[in-house]
C-alpha cells in the first residue's frame, strides 16, 4: 500500500524525468561510468568510517550481477501475469508464497515460511449499484460503474435501496449542511490524486466520515473515483484486518460526478434520487497466512539480523506489478545477488515477503510479535513499496541518527543520487511496527513516476514496471542491506520509549495514529515498545 509520507520538515520530492529505454543485459554508458569510477576506488571506501570493511568492493559485484542479465523481470512476469492479483487468504495468494519460496531456493538462499492467523479472508460478490429513482434519471442509462472496497461488509442478496446523499468532500460543515444522513447512501467526492501527498489524503480524510456515517445511521457509503477515465480501483479503510463498519464502494469517477448531477438537479422535486446497492461480498475466517523468510547468516554476529522486505500480496482488479510485485521481486533478486558474491556478511540477512500488507501491514505486525525476544537484536528493517520510481533515498523514521552511517554505505552509488535521506516517520507500509518498537527502519523514498496513476487499480500491471529503475533500486536495496550488515557497530541503536513518545509527537505519528485507530495501542502497550 505505501500510502505516501508526509514530509514535516517542508520537504520537496524532486522530480528527474528518466526515459525507460529498452532493457539490455549490458551496462548503460552510467552504470559503466559508476561501476569504473567504484573499482577505481576499491579498498578506500568503506561501509563505515572507522573500519576496512569495502561497501565498494560489494557494489563493485552486487551492480553487474544485478544490472546484467538476471532472473529477476523474468520472475515478476511470471508473478504478475501468471499468478495475477493475490489478495492475502485466498489460493492466488498461496501459490504466490510458493513463487517466494522457489525464488530463494534458486536464489541459493535458506528460506522457510512463518504462520499467522489473518483476521478474515473476504472476497468481492458481484457488486452492483444502480438508479431506481426518478424514472427520468435512469433514461440516461440506470447502471453505475463499480467496486467493493476491500474488506467492507457486504449487503444482502437483496441489496440495500435508498436515498443518495451528496455530503461534498465529506468535511465536518458539508455533511452538516447535507441534512439527515439516516438511512440515506453516501456519496463522497474526491479530487483526482496526482501527488504522494494526495494519496496520504486519501487514507486520511475517510476514518472521519466512516466515523460520522455511523454515528448517524448512513446506509452505505461511495467514494467518487480518484482516478481518470472510468479507472477502478480497490481500497480498504479497514486497517486491522477485519471487517469494515460500513458497505463502501468505489464509484467510477465519470459515473460518481453524474450521480451527483443527477442528485443536485432533483433536489427539492419530489422524486430524491434513490440508488440500489448490492454486494454480496464473501467473508469467511479467520485464515492462516504466511511470511516468506529467506536468510544469509552472518559470519560473525549471525544473531544479529538485517532485514530487506517488501510486501507479496496485493489487490486483484490489476495484477500488482508496482504495488508491490516489482519489490517483491527486488527483494528475491538482492537475495541472489548478496549470495552470488561468495563473501558472507558479518550479521545475518533476512530477506522477507510479508502478506497481510494490503489489510493493515497484518504479516509484518505478526512477524514483530513473533519475534519480539529478538528485538534487541533487529538492527535495521529496509523496506520498499513504491513501485519502480527512482530511489532518492530513505524515509529514517523520525530519526537522524542513521543518516551519516547510511551515507557512508551508499557512497559507491554517489552519482545515483541517492542521498535525500528524510527523517519523517509515517504508517503505511510493512516497516510500521518494527518502528514504533524502536528498530531503525528506512522506508524507499521513490519518485511517484505512475505508481498512482495505477494505485490498486486494474491497470497495475507487469507493463507499468520501469524495469531499468527497478533493477538499479535493486543494487541500492542490496548495497543497503549489506552495507548495514557488515559494517562492525550497529547503524543505530534500539529507541527507548520516552525517545519513541518524542519521535512521534515530533513526526505528527500521533495525529496519524490517533485517526486510523491506533492510538489505544500503542498508548497502552498493546502495539509498540511498552511504556
Ligand atoms: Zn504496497
Amino acid at each position: 500500500m505505501r500510502k505516501g509520507f508526509a514530509f514535516p520538515f517542508g520537504m520537496v520530492l524532486t522530480l528527474v524525468f528518466v526515459a525507460a529505454g529498452p532493457v539490455k543485459a549490458q551496462l548503460t554508458p552510467a552504470q559503466t561510468d559508476a561501476l569504473g569510477k567504484l573499482q577505481s576506488r576499491a579498498n578506500t571506501d568503506v561501509c563505515s568510517a572507522a573500519e576496512a570493511s569495502s561497501c565498494a568492493q560489494a557494489a563493485a559485484k552486487l551492480m553487474p550481477a544485478i544490472l546484467g542479465d538476471s532472473p529477476m523481470i523474468e520472475n515478476l512476469r511470471k508473478l504478475t501475469d501468471e499468478i495475477g492479483g493475490r489478495v492475502s487468504g485466498t489460493p492466488e495468494m498461496a501459490k504466490a508464497i510458493q513463487w517466494g519460496v522457489a525464488g530463494f531456493r534458486a536464489a541459493g538462499v535458506d528460506v522457510h515460511t512463518e504462520k499467522y492467523k489473518l483476521p478474515v479472508m473476504w472476497k468481492e460478490g458481484a457488486t452492483r449499484l444502480i438508479i431506481t429513482a426518478p424514472a427520468s434519471a435512469i433514461a440516461g442509462g440506470a447502471t453505475l460503474r463499480v467496486v467493493s472496497a476491500g474488506w467492507a461488509p457486504g449487503t444482502t442478496r437483496q441489496g440495500i435501496e435508498a436515498n443518495a446523499l451528496d455530503i461534498g468532500d465529506g468535511s465536518d460543515a458539508e455533511m452538516t449542511r447535507a441534512g439527515n444522513l439516516k438511512g440515506a447512501i453516501l456519496l463522497v467526492h474526491t479530487e483526482i490524486g496526482s501527488s504522494w501527498a494526495d494519496l496520504f489524503n486519501e487514507y486520511m480524510r475517510p476514518p472521519g466520515i466512516i466515523a460520522r456515517a455511523l454515528k448517524e445511521g448512513a446506509a452505505a457509503i461511495l467514494w467518487t473515483g480518484a482516478r481518470e477515465r472510468l479507472l477502478l480501483y480497490r481500497h480498504s479503510n479497514s486497517l486491522n484486518g477485519e471487517v469494515d463498519k460500513i458497505s463502501q464502494a468505489v464509484v467510477a469517477r465519470e459515473d460518481a460526478l453524474r450521480l451527483a448531477r443527477l442528485v443536485a438537479a432533483n433536489q427539492g422535486n419530489q422524486g430524491k434520487v434513490r440508488v440500489k446497492l448490492t454486494m454480496p461480498n464473501e467473508i469467511n475466517g479467520p485464515v492462516e497466512q504466511e511470511n516468506v523468510v529467506g536468510e544469509i547468516r552472518g559470519y560473525e554476529k549471525p544473531d544479529e539480523v538485517v532485514i530487506l522486505g517488501a510486501h507479496l500480496d496485493s489487490w486483484e482488479l490489476g495484477t500488482g506489478a508496482l504495488d508491490n510485485g516489482c519489490n517483491a521481486a527486488l527483494v528475491i533478486e538482492a537475495a541472489r545477488a548478496i549470495k552470488a558474491m561468495g563473501v558472507l556478511p558479518k550479521r545475518t540477512i533476512r530477506f522477507i515477503l510479508f502478506s497481510g500488507e494490503e489489510q493493515g501491514t497484518i504479516g509484518s505486525h505478526e512477524y514483530v510479535k513473533a519475534h519480539a525476544a529478538e528485538l534487541d537484536k533487529i538492527r535495521a528493517v529496509i523496506v520498499f513499496d513504491d513501485g519502480s520510481g527512482r530511489t532518492n533515498g530513505f524515509s529514517l523514521g523520525g530519526r537522524t541518527d542513521t543518516d551519516a552511517p547510511l551515507r557512508q554505505i551508499l557512497k559507491p552509488l554517489e552519482t545515483w543520487n541517492v542521498g535525500e535521506h528524510t527523517p519523517d516517520a509515517s504508517f503505511g507500509t510493512d516497516n510500521f511496527d518494527f518502528l514504533l518498537e524502536g528498530v531503525p527502519t528506512f522506508v524507499a523514498n521513490q519518485e511517484l513516476s505512475n505508481y498512482l496513476a495505477n494505485y490498486h487499480a486494474a491497470s497495475d500491471t507487469f507493463d507499468k514496471v520501469d524495469q531499468r529503475e527497478l533493477k538499479m533500486n535493486t543494487v541500492i536495496a542490496a548495497l543497503t542491506a549489506w552495507g548495514i550488515a557488515d559494517r562492525s557497530e550497529p547503524i543505530g541503536k534500539r529507541q527507548t520509549r520516552g525517545e519513541l513518545d518524542a519521535m512521534v509527537k515530533q513526526t505528527g505519528l500521533d495525529q496519524q495514529m490517533q485517526l486510523l485507530g491506533y492510538w489505544e495501542q500503542w498508548q497502552s502497550g498493546a502495539r509498540g515498545r511498552k511504556p
